[in-house]
């Protein structure tokens, strides 16, 4: 099923926060990845090659299951049908760019390809998504390895803060934000991805 929106959430974890120096937020940040940004992991990731740095952000997806808006947090959990591992492919310099002259990141984070995902797992097989380790390594360096535990805004809030302005359809993605140790992508990389009892992914850039 393809999903009618893709919704990014930025600075959801405290160290990644730290080394973009940015600030924490009170309310979520939120972006949106066009459709046809979506690609299979497993298959080669092309990435741009004319724009600037393309950053590796790991992160754990949200797959929602019915439709709903203002969604309280106490039923948040009935509209997950599912969760997968994303990369959350980022052209940090154009978005730095835009960043510091105010405009929207539309293409920083919205170009071809840039949101390669896992298929999904149902979520009653994962015991608790608060509390899953998410590594990336890149040609056999670690780059990240953290916990969704350490997650500012946790997903039921997520699902509520979103579906006040977004009404949620069923196949709609969440990617929850990324943790630390974020950094550039280039061709011909390895790359092994994984989030526990979810997905352990090998693939490469080109
Ligand atoms: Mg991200």
């Amino acid at each position: 099923m393809i999903p009618s929106k893709i919704i990014g959430i930025g600075l959801n974890y405290v160290k990644h926060i730290d080394e973009m120096k940015s600030i924490p937020q009170k309310e979520p940040v939120i972006f949106l990845k066009p459709n046809s940004s979506l690609h299979d992991i497993t298959q080669p990731i092309p990435i741009p090659k004319n724009y600037g740095s393309v950053h590796h952000e790991i992160e754990l997806a949200v797959c929602i299951g019915k439709a709903g808006s203002n969604i309280p947090v106490e039923s948040a959990e009935d509209y997950i049908a599912g969760f997968g591992l994303a990369l959350d492919l980022t052209l940090r310099d154009i978005q730095g760019k835009a960043k510091s002259a105010g405009l929207p990141w539309a293409i920083a984070k919205g170009f071809d390809h840039s949101c390669p995902v896992s298929s999904f797992v149902q979520k009653d097989s994962i015991k608790d998504y608060n509390n899953l380790n998410l590594k990336l390594i890149v040609n056999s360096n670690e780059r990240q390895n953290s916990s969704t535990a350490n997650m500012i805004f946790k997903v039921p809030f997520l699902i509520r803060y979103i579906s006040q302005f977004f009404t949620l359809t069923e196949g709609d993605l969440i990617i929850t934000g990324t943790p630390e140790g974020v950094g550039p992508l280039n061709e011909g990389d390895q790359i092994e991805a994984s989030i526990s009892d979810i997905a352990e992914i090998k693939t490469k850039i080109i």
